[in-house]
């Protein structure tokens, strides 16, 4: 794609990367069969391709972004399936980064929309305030009945049908919570590894029973786990909300105390549990390049991060039982099928240790959970949870495994059938108990 940036423009790093990422697309549109919202609005302004001209024009004229640029952009999961799909190796995922932080710098939305974002970003990446809000919220639930419900084709969904995506998001208990930073796990018998765990903002809330089964897993096979003090959320939900300031600033917290953990004690792994996370730490390295003094750090970061698959995939697993009576739907996750190109491991990994897996069809689309996307487009959500639900149903089977907490709680709403975390199986099958259903 021909670009026209000025060279003053240019001069910045962040248009530089831009105009690269722009110049690899030759507009082939192979990206648009997979993209969702393409797909169920079969509109090319809601196609990877048709974003990617979208930002090429607002990041080229230098002008604040239309309302219509940023409906398209705000429509966009950050699945990434584009990616996996692209044969020229088209980096969407940097361009509709810099497109969000763009928007959000440059674009004034209107007051409630504003306001709901804010309390977005600052209530889920802080554990506390978010059990809070999760309690209130219970009591909020029978009030939900009474708001507006979703209609599948609106353009811009108002703050009432986002109040009752986020109440019915809510779950109706809240578990007990889970072991806290500077908790150090020792290996039983004799210690074959050390890793740093991921103690996450909302999974920590919502089910702390993942971090739990992984922490026995590991320990069980020899492997000491700590829960690094003074670990931050991992930046996620504010870097997908286009609030990098904030995002950064968890980033190179992070990388602080994860470095003087590998420096003092020696860290073999940074693990994740919740694959949304792990895809934007293994990512720092690209997010903190410009940094003088965390560029370096951040890179040697990403590089020891690893999704809890991929460390597990390492280790001789020992299975106690056979679970070959158990069918199990494999969804994977779009942030660990095509962020992290995690595929076939996770599934291996089931089936080695005794589970009937299961691919569910259309496994490439996106589940409607993103981040914080089933709150802000509670409509384009609801329909790709409803499609990947009824995907699921085709294969029939006893338990759903997941890697990562935002699609476990957007597809338990749509179901009866148990969602679980692979992590939670794979502990089951090695000793553990049976995992705590949905
Ligand atoms: S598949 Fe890749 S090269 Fe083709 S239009 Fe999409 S992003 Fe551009
Ligand atoms: S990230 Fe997902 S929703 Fe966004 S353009 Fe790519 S495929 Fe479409």
């Amino acid at each position: 794609m021909k670009t026209e940036f000025s060279l003053a423009q240019l001069a910045d790093p962040d248009i530089a990367e831009a105009d690269k990422i722009l110049r690899a697309c030759v507009h082939c549109g192979f990206c648009t069969a997979t993209c969702p919202t393409y797909v169920l609005l079969g509109d090319e302004l809601d196609s990877p391709r048709g974003r990617i001209y979208l930002i090429k024009e607002m990041l080229e004229k230098d002008k604040p972004p239309t309302q219509e640029v940023v409906k398209h952009i705000d429509r966009c999961l950050s699945c990434l399936a584009c990616m996996t799909t692209c044969p020229s190796g088209v980096n969407y995922m940097h361009l509709v980064d810099q497109a969000r932080v763009r928007i959000e710098n440059d674009y004034v939305r209107p007051l409630t929309e504003r306001a709901l974002r804010a309390v977005l970003a600052w209530v889920l990446p802080r554990p506390g305030l978010f059990r809070l809000s999760m309690v209130l919220a219970r009591f909020g639930r029978p009030l939900a009945a009474l708001l507006p419900t979703s209609k599948a084709a609106s353009a811009s969904p108002g703050l009432l049908r986002r109040i009752k995506a986020m109440l019915a998001l809510a779950p109706s208990r809240l578990p007990a919570p889970g072991p806290s930073g500077g908790s150090v796990f020792p290996a039983i018998g004799a210690r074959r590894g050390r890793v740093a765990l991921l103690q996450g903002c909302a999974q920590q809330v919502l089910a702390p029973r993942i971090n739990q089964a992984a922490i026995n897993l590991l320990t069980r096979h020899g492997i000491e786990v700590v829960l690094v003090k003074d670990e931050q959320c991992c930046g996620a939900l504010t870097h997908h909300l286009g609030r990098d300031g904030d995002a950064l600033a968890r980033a190179r917290a992070n990388i602080t105390v994860w470095t003087a953990e590998t420096e003092r004690n020696g860290l073999d792994a940074i693990l994740v549990t919740t694959s949304g996370c792990g895809t934007v730490i293994k990512d720092y390295g690209f997010m903190l390049r410009e940094d003088r003094d965390f560029a370096g750090p951040a890179a040697k970061i990403s590089a020891l991060a690893k999704d809890i698959t991929e460390y597990v995939g390492g280790i001789d697993l020992q299975p106690l039982r056979q679970h070959s009576d158990i069918v199990v739907a494999y969804h994977s996750a779009c942030s660990l099928q095509h962020g992290q190109k995690i595929t076939l491991l996770p599934k291996e990994l089931l089936s080695k240790n005794g589970f009937v897996v299961k691919d569910v069809p259309e496994s490439h689309l996106c589940c409607g959970s993103a981040g914080t996307y089933n709150i802000l487009q509670p409509d384009i959500a609801g329909r790709l949870r409803d499609r990947k639900v009824a995907n699921i149903a085709t294969v029939r089977p006893d338990m759903i495994a997941a890697g990562n907490i935002g699609c476990m709680v957007q597809i338990a709403g749509g179901t009866s059938v148990p969602v679980v975390h692979t992590i939670e199986l794979l502990d089951w099958a090695t000793g553990g108990p049976r995992p705590g259903l949905n």
